[in-house]
């Protein structure tokens, strides 16, 4: 076959997670959407805010040249100084316009800082478990992909196993806080002792490495401070979407931030426009650059989480199930009741429950519940959850 080989595998082989979404799609139609409980996808249940609807729709009488024409490749300089004046309100930063660049959420926002640092050949460590993506992603920038475990028993970063992994050829690492799909959020001091580990690792060894902090839950948090990567180390690129903050994920909007603080910025920033215009990736949608310049301080609807979060939680551990507390985003990492996690979501199947194993993130014997459904469907899914631990209890 004479086209792109690695390009046709990810297509045939498809992401288990969306396989898994397209199951429960074809058995609600079987035998009813209120008798599958599908915990699959990370598409938040809870609508977009109303400043959103008010903001289109004020936009919407805007001449419809304007409104739909091309915008600057890195986005319109009113929607980046938005964003740059909330994250100075935020963070004690002063970034400006040209810190910014927008794009069609946070997997371009990755795609874009990924092919404007690596180099084939090079490698990025990913801390498993980890968004499955993530992998697809580093490895058609032509780098390659290296998975080092976090702390077993907090999930918190190993920054003792990340300095064995770096070597020469490391590029980057990725950290995603809060976390998909453990939710957890890293601390100040966990991420403190992971930049002293690059920063030594960079000294012996005479290179670079880059922190890409992938951002999209920052603000969905359930009492955890979320640290500014960029005040802990210098050489970060933060990647950012409304995807699950504005409840958005289907309106492809968000940025890529180079901050000045990072000692590469005057190579790095012409390398992520260089990135987003070899990707395709140049003028993110103009309505919604529009619609964030209206809303980027408008809060998440966290609560509507934060009740999810209580009835899934106290009610799995009324069952006997074990998890790990999450401190942000909305997705429960489940102890598998056995060590096959694929065995053990066939078993949760036949219940109609539809987790997702954990051998999709990297690792075994767990399951990632997503809660960022319906509040019926977390109260409906309990005599489902039980059935199953009887299952093991027999
Ligand atoms: N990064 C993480 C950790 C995610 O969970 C997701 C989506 O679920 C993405 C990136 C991609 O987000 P977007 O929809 O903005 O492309």
């Amino acid at each position: 076959m004479s086209i792109n080989q690695q390009s046709y595998a990810y297509g045939a082989q498809k992401s288990s997670i969306r396989e898994i979404a397209a199951y429960g799609a074809r058995r609600k139609a079987q035998i009813g959407a209120q008798n599958v409980f599908d915990f699959s996808l990370g598409n938040p249940s809870v609508p977009a805010p109303e400043e959103v609807r008010e903001s289109i729709q004020r936009n919407l009488s805007l001449p419809p040249t304007e409104l739909h024409g091309y915008t600057p490749a890195a986005g319109y300089p009113a929607t980046r100084k938005a964003v740059a004046d909330s994250l100075n309100r935020r963070f004690g930063t002063s970034y400006g316009t040209d810190e910014l660049y927008m794009t069609c959420g946070a997997a371009a926002s990755i795609n874009i800082v990924l092919n404007a640092v690596v180099n084939p050949g090079d490698e990025v460590i990913v801390i498993s478990p980890y968004f499955p993506e993530y992998r697809v992603w580093i490895e058609s920038a032509g780098a390659t992909c290296v998975e080092v475990p976090a702390d077993p028993a907090t999930f918190q970063i190993d920054p003792d196993a990340i300095g064995r992994a770096v070597g020469d050829r490391t590029k980057a690492l990725i950290v995603n806080s809060p976390n998909n799909p453990v939710g957890s959020v890293y601390s100040l001091q966990n991420l403190e002792d992971l930049a002293a580990v690059l920063r030594d690792r960079e000294a012996a060894l005479g290179t670079s490495v880059y922190l890409i902090a992938d951002e999209p839950y920052r603000e969905i948090t359930y009492g955890a401070e979320v640290p500014w990567v960029p005040d802990v180390y210098d050489r970060t690129l933060v990647c950012y979407s409304y995807s699950k903050s504005l409840s958005l994920p289907g309106e492809r909007i968000g940025w890529v931030l180079v901050p000045t603080t990072n000692p590469d910025h005057d190579e790095l920033l012409p390398a992520v426009a260089g990135s987003g215009r070899k990707l395709g990736f140049v003028c993110a949608p103009s309505l919604f650059q529009r619609v964030v310049a209206d809303c980027v301080d408008v809060p998440s609807n966290v609560e509507a989480y934060a009740s999810n979060r209580e009835a899934l939680t106290s009610g799995l551990s009324r069952l006997g199930y074990e998890y790990i507390e999450p401190q942000g985003a909305f997705y429960l990492w489940v102890k598998a009741l056995e060590p096959d996690a694929k065995a053990f979501f066939l078993k949760a199947r036949e219940q109609e429950l539809l987790p997702v194993p954990s051998d999709s993130f990297g690792c075994t014997g767990w399951v990632r519940v997503g809660y960022c459904v319906s509040h019926e469907t977390i109260v409906g899914s309990m005599p489902a959850w039980e059935r199953l631990a009887g299952e093991y209890a027999r």
